[in-house]
């Protein structure tokens, strides 16, 4: 690049930074011999498609650096689409079909080496953070965004300690009886100036592994608001909490949550852990034991937004989980006339409770949908139709008074 950027071409071409999807299971799967070979493989395929002035580098893990010509761009991205390598495994050829999320960023004249790398590094983050793009172009405000997530990291530490994040609950519905049968705890981050949605900090602290000190910390905050409820005569509901999937990669995950439960004495009926879907899929033997933990201490465990992401009906069947959390994108096209979408819900609902698990719709909103879920015999539903998150006091009065007018 330096060589070019001397001759004045680096603005004719694209500089894009490559990580290869799902690396992590091929190491996990296959064992971390074979993905070294892997990345060499790809390496090299990539390479013998590049013409003499175009480079590849590996800047570290599964992540490359690719310079290609912008005139030939647009078929080099149909190429990298599809990667294939074969390796040995067990003893026989195996050909795998790597696939690569790309940060794209076609450079200007005049642009430094740094500043290059670094946009399309950003951009590689923006393309793992989306589900519907895995090339992404780098775009001018994203080194803004980048900005607001060093100043993020640096208060975040201070905001634990200074307590700022507040636990929301909103709760779960039984539509037969119209009343309180649970709820969900949504962390919400109380800055001097304003409210801070989680959108807005919680990818950002998961991709950078710190998400798991403010899931213990709400998870602790739930059992001392659950501790104050029975002290004070207030019969409590099962409350859930999210956890991302990154606690399991650590092995004192389940340890850490029984030791607070106990230090708060608080009976497992209360308690629930939800887990993403897409959890089982890169550590499985890590997420049945943790589930298996939970089951000896009759914890719940819940798969939050099922049918979204890595959408296994396997992980149904194999994983002892109490509940299934059916995604509100599901629940949304209820009532527009799409067909396919009710007769999946219905099939979908049933075969859950087939298989002895408990099923709630999320992101009911209207009367509509709750008729439909009522008629497929479900019962448990949560939805801005009868609450939206609630502030500690409020949700108070709702264990006060469980019933709804609504539905
Ligand atoms: P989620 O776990 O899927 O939580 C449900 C989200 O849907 C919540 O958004 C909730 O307010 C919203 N919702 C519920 N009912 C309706 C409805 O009827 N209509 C609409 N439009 N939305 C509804 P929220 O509170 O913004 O949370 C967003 C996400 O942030 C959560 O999605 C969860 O993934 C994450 N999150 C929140 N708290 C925590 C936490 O303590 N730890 C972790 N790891 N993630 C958290
Ligand atoms: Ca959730
Ligand atoms: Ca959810």
């Amino acid at each position: 690049m330096n060589k070019l950027e001397r001759r004045g071409k680096l603005n004719n071409y694209v500089c894009m930074c490559t990580n290869i999807k799902d690396f992590t299971l091929i190491n996990q799967r296959m064992s971390s011999q074979v993905g070294d070979l892997v990345l060499r493989n790809y390496a090299v395929t990539i390479e013998q498609n590049l013409e003499k002035d175009e480079r590849i580098a590996r800047v570290g893990g599964d992540n490359f650096m690719i310079l290609v010509q912008k005139q030939r761009i647009e078929e080099f991205l149909q190429f990298i689409e599809k990667v294939s390598v074969t390796v040995e495994y067990e003893n026989v050829a195996q050909i795998l079909q790597l696939e690569s999320r790309c940060g794209l960023y076609a450079i200007q004249e005049g642009d430094s080496v740094g500043v290059i790398l670094d946009a399309a590094h950003l951009a590689l983050s923006q393309a793992k953070h989306s589900s519907a793009a895995d090339y992404i172009w780098y775009e001018t405000n994203m080194l803004e965004q980048a900005y607001d997530r060093r100043t993020l990291l640096t208060e975040y530490g201070n905001a634990l300690k200074q307590h700022e994040f507040l636990v929301c609950y909103q709760p779960k519905v039984n539509i037969f009886t119209n009343t309180l049968c649970g709820c969900e705890a949504l962390v919400r981050w109380q800055k001097e100036d304003g409210l801070v949605p989680p959108f807005r900090f919680i990818p950002a602290l998961e991709e950078e592994g710190r998400i798991t000190e403010l899931d213990f910390y709400v998870f602790e905050q739930i059992c001392k608001d659950i501790r104050s409820w029975l002290d004070k005569g207030i019969t409590p509901v099962r409350i859930s909490s999210n956890f991302s999937k990154l606690h399991l990669q650590n092995p004192e995950f389940a340890n850490t949550i029984l030791k607070i439960v106990d230090r708060y004495q608080i009976e497992s009926e209360y308690l629930e852990i939800e887990l993403t879907e897409s959890s089982g899929y890169e550590d499985f033997k890590a997420l049945t034991d943790f589930v298996r933990i939970m089951n000896e201490h009759e914890i719940y465990v819940s798969i939050d937004d099922f049918g979204t992401g890595y959408s296994s009906l396997s992980l149904l069947k194999d994983l002892n989980v109490d509940v299934v959390k059916l995604d509100k994108s599901f629940i949304d096209e209820i009532g527009t006339g799409d067909i396919m979408n009710e007769n999946l819900v219905k099939n979908v609902v049933h075969m859950i409770k087939d298989l002895n698990r408990h099923v709630i719709c999320e992101g009911v909103e209207t009367s509509v949908q709750a008729d439909f879920l009522r008629d497929l015999d479900c019962h448990m539903v949560q939805g801005y139709l009868y609450d939206k998150p609630l502030p500690h006091a409020k949700f108070e009065e709702r264990l006060i008074h469980p019933n709804y007018e609504v539905g």
